[in-house]
């Protein structure tokens, strides 16, 4: 490990966060025999990680994305034997479909490099779809592309089971700890001063979600961080929804729906918005008018629910982004390691980021993943949008 610190609160790594990102990177850098505290302002899982749709998804539009899911998949298959907890892990795969020739020519490109990159990625027509799910017989689209692995998990579960893993392993975790400034020494950040005292560190890794610009500025730093507010609702339409109806996402209309293994069905999706949010005051309540909307759009693309179905839950969150989509993942200052900006794939993305900051703590070139993609430093020309598939 870098540098062992002397003092009270002293530790090898300091993680500020603790998101899905911030307790996978401390898993793995304890497993490496770091000695790791993870201080967290609120309480672990607080921020987005328990606002997700659970989704972990082999389709995306950007190598980059489908190098991180890839590397994270048997993190999620072996997820109950390491950790002894169930994350409930659903394979329904993905269905991407659409009547537009521009995503149509999108689809059919993708699914070309999908199909070298090893990603099980095929393209249907309409009749190859219905024969395939007999009970999606509404849908009306062209083409679909799906991907038959992948699927969601319950990320309580997956929280619970990384908290508990870093607690018996040696590791502090500190909730009601808020970092307010960084502590820098001979040219290399060397700890945190919080809301609770100093804490000295050899490493500090930002991994503060939709916060993390904030703590880049106490480096120095200006980061283009950029959330945007994203909404969920869990909803019980008359017919019960099969459990093997895969994630259905409709590019036209930019709404999804899945199961949920219950007979409900989780729908979301921007609907042709894109808000940027304040990651300190957005509001965590599904708005009204759009669980209406996204209610009578699900039910005209996919027909397995009704437009005034009950709502049995419903929630925001943060997309908490950059100006690609694609997060930060580098050693921003010596000792300082940035992890975020994870837009819509933090949580499916975990496994893999937790591994690649264990190596970057240690000296070591990462895993076969080329990481200049995600340099902070992309966006200091000209950059556009990386990554078309969020959803
Ligand atoms: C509605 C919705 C659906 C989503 N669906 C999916 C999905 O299906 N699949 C997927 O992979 N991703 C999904 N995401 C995205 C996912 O939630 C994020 O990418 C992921 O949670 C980011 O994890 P994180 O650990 O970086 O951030 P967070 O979970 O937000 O953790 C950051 C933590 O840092 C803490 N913090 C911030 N500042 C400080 C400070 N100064 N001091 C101490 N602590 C601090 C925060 O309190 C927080 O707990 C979804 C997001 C939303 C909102």
């Amino acid at each position: 490990m870098t540098i062992t610190t002397a003092g009270s609160a002293g530790s090898d790594v300091v993680i500020v966060g603790a998101g899905i990102i911030g307790l996978a990177c401390a898993h793995e850098l304890i497993r490496a025999g770091a000695s790791v505290r993870v201080l967290e302002q609120h309480l672990p899982g607080a921020g987005q990680s328990t606002r997700t749709g659970g989704g972990i998804r082999l389709s995306h539009g950007s190598e980059i994305n489908v190098s991180l899911t890839r590397a994270s998949m048997p993190f999620w298959e072996g997820f109950e034997a390491e950790f002894g907890v169930d994350p409930r892990y659903r394979r329904t795969g993905h269905l991407f479909v659409t009547s537009d020739d521009r995503h149509d020519a999108f689809l059919r490109t993708q699914a070309d490099w999908h199909r070298e990159a090893g990603v099980p990625t095929r393209i249907l027509d309409n009749a190859r779809m219905k024969s395939r799910w007999p009970h999606l017989g509404a849908l009306g689209f062209a083409v679909g592309s799906h991907c038959s692995e992948g699927g969601y998990l319950d990320h309580h579960s997956v929280i619970f089971g990384l908290q508990q893993a870093v607690r018996e392993n040696g590791g502090a975790i500190h909730p009601g700890t808020r970092v307010e400034g960084l502590h820098a020494a001979g040219g290399r950040i060397g700890g945190v001063a919080t809301s609770t005292g100093d804490f000295r560190a050899g490493v500090v890794i930002n991994a503060a979600g939709a916060e993390a610009g904030v703590i880049a500025e106490l480096a120095g730093l200006c980061i283009p961080f950029r959330s945007r507010r994203h909404e969920l609702l869990i909803v019980r339409p008359r017919e019960p929804v099969p459990d093997d109806t895969p994630w259905l996402i409709d590019m036209d209309a930019q709404v999804h729906l899945r199961p949920d293994g219950q007979g409900r069905a989780l729908i979301g999706g921007f609907l042709g918005r894109d808000d940027e949010a304040d990651p300190r005051d957005y509001a965590r309540e599904h708005s009204a008018g759009w669980a209406g909307c996204v209610r009578a759009v699900a039910s005209a693309s996919f027909g397995l629910n009704e437009p005034e179905c009950e709502i049995v839950e419903g929630w925001a969150g943060l997309y908490p982004g950059t100006l690609d989509y694609l997060p930060v993942l580098e050693e921003s200052k010596p000792g300082l390691i940035t992890a975020a900006g994870f837009s819509g794939t933090g949580l499916m993305h975990a496994p893999a980021i937790g591994r690649i900051v264990r190596q970057i703590v240690r000296g070591q070139d990462p895993e076969e993943i080329d990481l200049s993609a995600l340099r902070a430093s992309r966006f200091d020309g000209q950059q556009g949008v990386a990554e078309a598939t969020g959803f």
